[in-house]
């Protein structure tokens, strides 16, 4: 399906962080297909990232795979000056690299909390700040979009919903949460709009155990009021609206993009 017209983004260049696979990967399919350039990040899959960027190349779409761990700073650094120096600036940031390292938590070592919060917040702060240097520098061009910049934060359900077992990636989440609205007042006013894609239950490699079989996906299904698991692409035609002028008005807010993950769903016939 095609809900927008080829020209939306037309002239803009996006970095999509952890682009060579999942979400990451339909937001990128789905942002060149509007028109905008997309980095593909990725920060060890280089053979999936260059198999992106064929198939974007091979639909008439520009993009070119970076490599980068969000989670370090010379890293994030190198990837926006390589970024920049390729195609003069970055109009929009899909901040979507993310990990999961579960642990019951009396067993969680220090090790799978720091690395969960350095890829999925830190990694964000990192990506964010390099952003907004470049669109304060920059400024507007009108012909290209209302707004100096566009982030979109991919957090997910998790950042208002606890998870036993995962609280780690809950805490990240909800951090997150918090690091958007915070970033949306404070650069509101130079005109850059930070917003939140928050997924419910999406099949990508992350949650591959939670859909892969039969019972594992009717068990799912039991959290989901709208009776399926969602598509990558459900997120990447979100990131396309949020990216463009369609939702200027819009800042510091969250699509919770879940079949009503977040609607208690317990409560239809429990309450
Ligand atoms: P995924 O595992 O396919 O994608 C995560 C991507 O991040 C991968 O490409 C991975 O290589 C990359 N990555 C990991 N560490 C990195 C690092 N240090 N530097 C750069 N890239 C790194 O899974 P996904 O489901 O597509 O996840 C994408 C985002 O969506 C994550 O932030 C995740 O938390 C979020 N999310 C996913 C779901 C879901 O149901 N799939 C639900 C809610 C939120």
């Amino acid at each position: 399906m095609n809900f927008y017209t080829q020209e939306l983004l037309k002239g803009q260049r996006a970095l999509v962080t952890g682009g060579s696979s999942g979400i990451g990967a339909a937001v990128c399919r789905a942002l060149a297909k509007v028109g905008a350039k997309v980095v593909v990040n990725y920060v060890s899959d280089a053979v999936g990232a260059d198999q992106l960027v064929n198939e974007i190349e091979a639909e008439g779409g520009t993009a070119i795979a970076i490599q980068a761990d969000v989670s370090i700073e010379d890293d994030v650094k190198r990837m926006f000056s390589e970024m920049i120096d390729a195609w003069g600036s970055i109009d929009i940031l899909v901040a979507n690299a993310g990990i999961q390292w579960d642990a019951p938590f009396h067993e969680m070592t220090l090790e799978q909390w720091n690395k969960v919060l350095a890829v999925n917040l830190t990694g964000q702060f990192l990506c964010a700040r390099e952003a907004v240097n470049e669109f304060n520098r920059r400024g507007v061009i009108s012909d290209i979009s209302c707004a100096a910049g566009k982030i979109i934060c991919m957090s997910s359900v998790h950042d208002i919903v606890p998870w036993a077992g995962h609280v780690n990636y809950a805490t990240s989440k909800g951090g997150l949460l918090m690091f958007m609205k915070s970033l949306a007042q404070e650069v509101a006013h130079n005109r850059i709009r930070v917003n939140g894609i928050s997924p419910g239950a999406i099949k990508t490699p992350i949650n591959r155990h939670a859909w892969e079989t039969h019972e594992a996906e009717a068990e799912l299904l039991t959290l989901i009021p709208y009776q399926r698991v969602g598509d990558p692409m459900d997120i990447g035609h979100a990131a396309v609206w949020l990216a463009s002028d369609a939702s200027d008005y819009m800042t510091g807010t969250t699509l919770y993009i879940d079949g009503g993950m977040t609607l208690y769903p317990g409560f239809r016939e429990g309450g």
